[in-house]
């Protein structure tokens, strides 16, 4: 296989010779003219340094072929047991869709919605198209629905949590480990197995490839790099298609286009002081309640993370405090100061401040194990008084706070950190 390269397109001062398609950084808004790329060579943005397309050698049949591994790793996850454990004689175990209808039959309806919509309906219908897709391009057939296929498979991608959800049965497994015996069924192996291949997958998507796949129609052709406004293209939110100006409707994907402009702030703002709001009571109520012996413990998102560090579990207390308390606050007060940087802009460089963002929406949904861990507990714990497991009422709170934070930090238009910097620039030349 070619080393992977990575070729940073022209920079402010230079030009190209020849007519390229153009490529707009979604992070800063510099049109790139891109060239043909060779196998496993990648393009960065000639402004900020963002990785914009990466040509893997023979994509579609490497997509395929994850795809249809993942989808096998996941057939096995969901047909045997997932985790089991045993305490004074009683013995229960737990499928990963029995974790769906235990919740269901429990009446706990939010929580079961999650875990079914984030833990099944997405992931799978998300292989299924993409299996789809690349069965397709393989075969180099047209096949019907494609597009919508390309379509679910952009929407859905950043709501996909397997690595999570494997993070949150480990920590389940250390908590129940000091109440019983714990036994791991096929399907543990399997989901296992399942998340390291679809990490891989995740690694493999890209949306530029994947549209490019889909549609002959291609971008605008450029021979200079400049700002988007600067030469009167913009770029599709969703495929990254170059367009004119005054361009209504993606020509590939269907999609009407978002205006890149300072009132886009006022929905991550909204968005963000709803999040805040639910910060409170999803810190303020307990989170789990545990019932041993007849003796009922409530317990908030801190009091876990001190009983775990009580036990001694000290990286598991760690991961909790960090993915489920700082995480959240963190990302509140960082996109509130990133809307404040799109107003003012103080000594803090614009490359910092994207670099900052992007952290924030990476990390945004790493904040889900607590939900996931008391979904898993409150599903497999039911042996009465002996032993109980029921959500508390922060549960929901705090997955709302996951949610709205991460609905912000993707209503956030990193450009317009960029669009503020250079607007200082000229006020300083000027
Ligand atoms: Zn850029
Ligand atoms: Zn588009």
């Amino acid at each position: 296989m070619a080393e992977s390269q990575t070729s940073q397109l022209c920079s402010e001062h230079n030009g190209v010779d020849e007519c390229q398609h153009a490529m707009i950084c979604p992070c800063c808004g510099w049109v790139n003219p891109l060239p043909n790329l060779k196998s496993e060579q990648s393009a960065s943005c000639g402004q900020c340094g963002y990785t914009l397309i990466q040509n893997h050698a023979q994509w579609p049949q490497r997509v395929l072929a994850l795809s249809v591994a993942c989808l096998c790793m996941f057939v096995a996850s969901v047909s045997f047991s997932l985790i089991g454990f045993s305490a004074k004689g009683a013995v229960q175990t737990i499928s990963l869709t029995d974790l769906v209808s235990v919740l269901f039959h429990q009446h706990y309806l939010a929580l079961a919605t999650i875990a079914l919509l984030l833990l099944i309906i997405l992931p799978l219908s998300f292989l299924i198209a993409l299996s789809y897709l690349a069965s397709s391009w393989v075969l180099q057939r047209r096949w019907p629905l494609t597009q919508s296929a390309a379509y679910w498979c952009s929407v859905v991608q950043p709501w996909l949590m397997v690595d999570v959800f494997v993070i949150a049965l480990l920590v389940s497994l250390i908590k129940l480990h000091s109440l019983a015996a714990i036994e791991l069924g096929y399907s543990f192996w399997a989901y296992c197995f399942f998340a390291v291949l679809f990490v891989k997958l995740l690694a493999l998507f890209d949306h530029h490839l994947l549209w490019s796949y889909c549609s002959d129609v291609t971008g605008k052709c450029v021979t200079e790099c400049a700002n988007e406004h600067e030469l009167s293209i913009k770029s599709c939110h969703l495929c990254g298609l170059s367009v004119e100006q005054d361009c209504g409707i993606c020509p590939r994907c269907h999609q009407h286009f978002k205006p890149v402009q300072r009132s886009s702030l006022k929905s991550t703002l909204a968005l963000l002081l709803a999040a805040t709001l639910m910060y409170i009571p999803a810190n303020y109520f307990p989170v789990m309640t545990t019932t041993f012996l007849g003796q009922a413990k409530e317990s908030t998102i801190m009091g876990g993370v001190l009983l775990l560090w009580q036990m001694g579990s000290y990286p598991v207390a760690l991961v909790i405090l960090i993915a489920s308390v700082f995480v959240p606050s963190a990302k509140i007060l960082s996109l509130l100061w990133l809307c404040w940087q799109c107003r003012e802009n103080d000594s803090c460089s614009v490359q910092m401040r994207q670099k900052l963002y992007l952290l924030t929406e990476f990390v945004g949904r790493w904040s889900m194990i607590d939900v996931f861990v008391v979904a898993l507990l409150s599903a497999l714990v039911q042996l009465g008084a002996l032993m109980n497991v029921t959500p508390g009422p922060a549960v929901l709170p705090f997955a709302s706070v996951v949610v709205l934070t991460m609905l912000a930090a993707k209503t956030f238009d990193p450009k317009l950190l960029w669009r503020t910097d250079l607007s200082k620039k000229e006020q300083v030349l000027e």
